[in-house]
């Protein structure tokens, strides 16, 4: 997981140049308390975790002259108990077959990537998968991912540019399931310009697949770019709103030095978070690991 520790880096250096200076010795004065909270702030973890982290270190004795490291150690230790509950890969468990999986998120946001790479995992695992071109807004949105279907040698379902996306999950998810289908990964438009519009294109995209199977979707999973930040948490709540989120993919986790959204998602919207994105291959996708993770960013 080098590609992981080094992308978390700069999240990591970010978050203990925020502490350097507090050295501990007994228990931390309130000052100290209150620079450490407005660090995990800074640092993108959000007002609730930072909160809740305080309280945490509030009743930690340091020994005398305990540096960063002491109390990163106890951060550390504050932010697995925050991820611990939330971590949740996406298993398919879907019977009668197809699992169906739609996939929302603002445009850019990775979405498309993010498909391909669930795409692969699902293969992986040995599962028959298959891609729903959902976003028929965007002429390239449907040939990007008819790229990755072709690469990955996974079907494709796809309707005309500005043809109905209830239309193409229809089809999918007949095909899908004549098919023995194990996985249908839906792409939907990411436009979030006008609410209303998505809104009542996700709805219709629902009522068709509840046709065809009163339990699908079965997950509704959104992509969000960690490098967007505490924009990326006002895209959750928006899109709860919108999409009916059951699960979060956070990418673009390499190289930011915002990983602390992950631990503010967590603590404020305590939705599962399947996996996280570290990069553009195929293979960039990562298990959501809370001690790992916790550790990488208390580094
Ligand atoms: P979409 O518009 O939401 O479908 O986004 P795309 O899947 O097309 O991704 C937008 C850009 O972000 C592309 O250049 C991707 O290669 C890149 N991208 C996606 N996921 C990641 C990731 O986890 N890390 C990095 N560094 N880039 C990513």
């Amino acid at each position: 997981s080098n590609r992981l520790f080094g992308g978390f880096r700069k999240t990591s250096e970010r978050l203990t140049g925020n502490l350097a200076g507090i050295v501990g010795g007994g228990r931390l004065t309130d000052a100290q308390l209150d620079d450490l909270e407005d660090a995990l702030i800074m640092s993108d973890l959000g007002p609730r975790a930072a909160a809740r982290i305080r309280e945490r270190l509030a009743t930690e004795r340091f020994e005398r002259d305990a540096d960063e490291r002491a109390i990163m150690e106890v951060v550390a230790r504050e932010i697995a108990d925050i991820l611990r509950p939330v971590a949740k890969p996406l298993d398919i468990v879907a019977f009668p077959r197809p699992q169906v999986i739609l996939t929302i998120g603002v445009n850019g946001s990775g979405k498309t990537t993010t498909i391909a790479k669930l795409a692969h995992l699902f293969q992986e695992q040995d599962y028959a998968v298959m891609l729903a071109a959902g976003d028929t807004f965007r002429a390239a949105a449907i040939g990007q991912l008819a790229v990755w279907a072709d690469r990955l040698d996974v079907p494709i379902v796809k309707g005309p540019e500005g043809g109905d996306p209830a239309s193409v999950v229809f089809d999918a998810v007949k095909e899908a399931t004549q098919d023995g289908t194990d996985v249908l990964i839906v792409d939907t438009a990411g436009r979030l310009q006008n609410k209303r519009e998505l809104m009542d294109e996700l709805a219709k995209v629902r009522r068709v697949l509840g046709r065809l199977n009163p339990e699908a979707p079965h997950d509704v999973v959104l992509v969000l770019d960690a490098t967007n930040g505490q924009n990326a948490l006002s895209q959750i709540e928006t899109f709860k709103e919108v999409a009916g989120v059951t699960g979060l993919i956070m990418t673009k986790l390499d190289g930011t030095a915002r990983g602390g959204v992950l631990v503010a998602a967590a603590e404020q919207y305590g939705l599962p978070i399947h996996a996280i994105g570290v990069g553009e291959t195929i293979d960039d996708l990562r298990p959501f690991n809370p001690d790992l993770l916790a550790r990488v960013i208390a580094g």
